[in-house]
């Protein structure tokens, strides 16, 4: 056994409402440069939807994560070095400028120049590209900010991961949630597998992942090899670039820009040991449904005395151990089950984690479908239906999901029942 430290982020889906705060002030500090205008190292997408970059889950189109033989091992779906070197000269499997971002304003002036009428003018989505009114060309990765109720019209080109559609043929089966993304600083991350220059590497102290500029040649082979599409090509430096995890604030002390801006509060930063030695035996487990428990077997318990001497040894200082054992990540995903990694099934083993949104629940439980004894709950009572999530989080295991929604639901309970400066909420008790 090699024990490692990793710095981790669970996210809070339920408390997130979508203000862009943390992208916008990511890209103040790291992106707002020549080469790098249509790069968000976070960004904040809608779910479901065709995300950012457009359709960045379909690895079958962008061969990205990795992919089990059927002799057990795994290699990057983008292939080996010398499969990877012929595709240098075909230039494959890169989204293009318009997969990204397609830059668009709000029609402010209709608000004071409109004729008089029955309703109230509202300022409608302009594209900053062409000037056209967004309804008529958009594509984007918050669809409820542009298309509204052209949703139904479009859902047949989403890419629902195995959900009937018909479930959201009609406009009152509709649903959202959002979800922040940052790059997942992997414990088996694709991008270094994919790159040829050596550049990319995890840093043994922390296990953030960097790309160093002086070695990088500009190939992209990361940016097709990276699952969640979280390395962008800077066209000004000719250099691959990617979210650093604020590593001189983490130096420093402090949390991550996108952290310490949140205004729902929903990030969480902590340290989690895991044994560095049973990274590939984790990630090529034959069931996809297993990866997640796969991922969960790897870490290791920071009160443990037996842990707490080995990585002692194998040089994790007593400050990191610290970190560990006061962890929230470790809390959520380990002692109360209740994170999730995103895309399991990509076999990159991602750092950055997701508490479930709660409120799809919350209605089957307020039309009484559904209790708090464990039983699974009926995915059609479901706002957002658990086989979303599932293949969101766990590669469509259903059941850890629904029993961390109960697991919050309970919480949500005895937080309301309890008193407050010696007034018991009755109503809610
Ligand atoms: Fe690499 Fe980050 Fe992509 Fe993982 S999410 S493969 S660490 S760029
Ligand atoms: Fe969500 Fe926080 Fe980002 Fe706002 S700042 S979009 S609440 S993650």
């Amino acid at each position: 056994m090699k024990i490692r430290a990793q710095i981790a982020m669970v996210l809070n889906l339920d408390k997130c409402i979508g203000c862009h705060t943390c992208s916008v002030t990511c890209k103040n500090v790291w992106t707002n440069r020549e080469g790098m205008e249509y790069a968000w190292f976070n960004n904040v997408e809608t779910k479901p939807g065709i995300g950012y970059p457009k359709d960045w889950e379909n690895q079958k189109r962008w061969n990205g994560g990795w992919v089990r033989r059927r002799n057990g091992t795994i290699e990057p779906r983008i292939g080996g070095k010398w499969r990877v070197l012929a595709k240098i000269f075909a230039n494959p499997d890169l989204p293009e400028i318009d997969d990204y971002y397609e830059p668009f304003t709000f029609d402010y002036e209709h608000l004071q120049t409109a004729p008089e009428m029955e309703a109230m003018p509202t300022a409608r989505p302009r594209s900053l590209v062409t000037g056209e009114r967004m309804e008529k060309i958009a594509w984007g990765p918050n669809w409820e900010e542009i298309l509204g109720g052209e949703f139904e019209k479009r859902s047949a080109d989403y890419n629902f991961e195995g959900v009937e559609k018909e479930i959201y043929g009609a406009f009152e089966n509709t649903f959202m949630m959002y979800l922040p993304r940052l790059c997942e600083h992997c414990l088996n991350p694709t991008c270094v597998a994919a790159c040829l220059s050596g550049a990319i590497y995890k840093r043994e102290e922390d296990g953030i992942v960097l790309i160093d500029q002086d070695k990088c040649r500009g190939w992209r082979m990361c940016v097709s090899g990276c699952p969640y599409k979280k390395i962008y090509y800077n066209w000004s430096s000719g250099k691959s670039e990617k979210c650093i995890f604020c590593f001189p604030r983490i130096e420093a002390g402090q949390p991550t820009v996108c952290s310490e801006t949140c205004v729902g509060r929903i990030r969480y930063l902590g340290v989690v040991l895991y044994d560095a030695d049973r990274i590939a035996e984790a990630a090529s487990v034959a069931d996809e449904r297993d990866l997640y428990q796969a991922q969960l077997s790897l870490f290791l318990d920071p009160g443990d005395p037996e842990v707490i001497a080995q990585a002692r040894a194998d040089g994790v200082p007593d400050s990191w151990l610290e970190a560990a054992r006061r962890s929230p990540v470790w809390k959520m995903a380990m002692e109360w089950r209740v994170a999730f990694p995103l895309h399991p099934e990509y076999r990159t083993l991602p750092m950055v984690w997701y508490v479930p949104p709660l409120s799809p629940i919350q209605s089957a439980v307020a039309a009484g479908r559904m209790g708090t004894d464990g039983a699974m709950p009926d995915v059609r009572s479901l706002r957002i239906p658990l086989r979303y999530l599932a293949n969101l989080l766990t590669a469509g295991d259903e059941r850890p999901v629904a029993l961390a929604l109960e697991r919050m639901l309970a919480m949500r309970g005895y937080m309301r029942a309890k008193t407050i400066e010696g007034v018991l909420d009755e109503g809610l008790a």
